[in-house]
């Protein structure tokens, strides 16, 4: 196996990217400068520059898809695997160039890798000129003149309160259909293998009406679906004392209430029947049956939940430090299916390599998604990262070459099942949402049904944003294909 695998994704889709990341697009609002945002890693941090992006454009910038015509260049990092750190040092040597024929120009670190890494960055990078941390985009436009100025600037402050709120996020790379809701930030749950804790700080929910307030102005817009994102979606809990009301004036009488994940679905779901909903990540510990209940109650939230497993034994779990064990994992997949059925998609992680896992251990992985059968999965071989606990306690002893060959038979395993639960659809009528032209073929569309696979129908005479009624005639592991039976009434 080569170098790639370790950091392709298997995306729920028509193929598999190897560190794939996000650019900006051309803009022209008539703002004096240009901004050219990269971004790389979780769905997070492509909310997160769409924040910044709002952030810049009150500050009198346009965005541009051609760094060469920057002014300012940001790059949204990650810190998750060791490899996508170093994607981000090589692509900072792509920059090289562009600031030598335009020194006026600004680089910007921005995200986890800014986080963890602060003042360090700018010794180790001399071509950076701000350093700045996911709490502490506010502060751009003060860093920036900072740097206009001939100085470095640094800001890594991590928040207690911190949500953005108030910020109505500029859509970067939108296909105009679906968008990424951001709910909460941070993350509290100290997994051992894990950066995230200490590059995104404390976990805090976003104010519920706020992101009321972004579904329906989504909608307003044309979106059709919307995905509620947080590290621990399950864990969302807003409650009037946590949050910094005065920054939204809100009214007396909307503060009184605690918000659980499971009453924000059902506010988001009200929004308009025909306005889809999705959300990620959802954590084996906290999924309560109230979400499911919830899920079910509402045709409009998809049928499809994220519950990374990481591992399949009880041993590593208890090491990984994901408080639950393999039966506790089992038990909320039965009632899963109990509650929502079968063709509720699920999907995972999966780590493998973890400190001093054995082969029988490993064995249990791949038992455990022979269980499960999970329709997909995002696959990694473990990257020890500095400052986890699993760096501090355990040594990286798995050698590199088991690691990957462990990952491949867990990619194999994977692709059976996808190709089992695809079949599972063969010959079925669903409901899928249209969002544009496939990437292979000008003839085809591409969309999702509800369980979030990628369902590819011939182009006719629809257009993105529409519910079509198709039924499944054929499939790969990764892609649904079907022929359009009508255009549902639900648009
Ligand atoms: N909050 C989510 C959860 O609990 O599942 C996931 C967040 S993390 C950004 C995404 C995935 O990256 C994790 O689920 C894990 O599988 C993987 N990951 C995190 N740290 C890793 C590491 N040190 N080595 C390999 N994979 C890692
Ligand atoms: Fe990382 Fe665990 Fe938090 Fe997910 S739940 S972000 S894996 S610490």
């Amino acid at each position: 196996m080569n170098n790639l695998i370790a950091d392709i994704d298997i995306i729920p889709g028509e193929e598999a990217q190897a560190c794939d990341f996000k650019t900006t697009v051309d803009e022209h609002t008539g703002k004096t400068r240009k901004l050219y945002i990269e971004s790389y890693g979780c769905a997070m941090n492509f909310a997160d520059s769409e924040v910044v992006a709002a952030i810049m454009k009150e500050g009198g910038f346009d965005t541009t898809s051609d760094f060469y015509q920057a002014d300012v260049i940001f790059l949204n990092t990650c810190s998750i695997r060791e490899k996508a750190e170093q994607t981000v040092r090589k692509r900072l040597t792509d920059f090289q160039r562009a600031k030598k024929s335009k020194p006026e120009m600004t680089i910007g670190v921005l995200g986890c890798m800014a986080e963890r890494l602060k003042e360090k960055f700018l010794e180790e990078e001399k071509i950076v000129d701000i350093v700045v941390g996911p709490d502490a985009y506010r502060d751009l436009p003060n860093l920036l003149s900072i740097a206009e100025e001939g100085q470095k600037a640094v800001n890594t402050f991590l928040s207690r309160e911190e949500t953005y709120a108030d910020i109505s996020p500029v859509r970067l790379n939108s296909n105009g259909v679906t968008a990424f809701v951001s709910i909460m930030r941070g993350c509290d749950n100290m997994c051992s293998f894990c950066v995230v804790p200490f590059t995104r700080g404390r976990e805090r929910s976003r104010d519920p009406y706020s992101i009321v307030e972004e579904a329906k102005d989504l909608f307003s817009k044309g979106y059709k679906e919307v995905t509620l994102l947080g590290q621990n979606v399950d864990s969302y809990k807003w409650s009037p004392e946590e949050n910094n009301k005065a920054r939204l004036n809100r009214k007396e009488e909307d503060v009184t209430t605690v918000v659980n994940f499971a009453n924000l679905l059902e506010m988001v779901a009200l929004v308009d029947p025909s306005l889809r909903v999705r959300f990620s990540t959802s954590h084996p510990k906290d999924i309560t049956d109230d979400v499911l209940y919830t899920m079910k109650k509402y045709d409009n939230i998809c049928k499809y939940i994220h519950l990374p497993a990481q591992s399949g034994n009880s041993r590593v779990l208890e090491m990984m430090n994901r408080t639950y064990d393999r039966e506790w994992y089992l038990e909320r997949v039965s009632k899963i299916r109990e509650i929502l059925g079968e063709e509720c998609g699920i999907s995972s992680d999966m780590i493998t390599g973890f400190c001093s896992e054995t082969e029988e251990e490993h064995q249990d992985t791949l038992s455990l998604m022979d269980i499960v059968k999970f329709d997909f999965s995002y696959m990694f071989f473990y990257s020890e990262r500095p400052g986890t606990l699993a760096a501090k306690k355990y040594p990286d002893d798995i050698s590199l070459e088991v690691k990957k060959r462990r990952l491949s038979e867990v990619i194999k395993k994977q692709s059976a099942s996808s190709l089992e639960r695809n079949k599972l659809d063969l010959g079925k009528e669903q409901i899928m949402l249209v969002e544009g032209p496939s990437k292979k073929s000008e003839d085809d569309f591409k969309g999702r049904n509800s369980a979030n696979k990628v369902v590819i129908v011939p182009a006719g005479n629809y257009s993105k944003g529409d519910y079509l009624t198709v039924k499944i005639i054929d499939c790969t592991p990764a892609t649904l294909f079907g022929e359009v039976l009508e255009i549902n009434p639900k648009n």
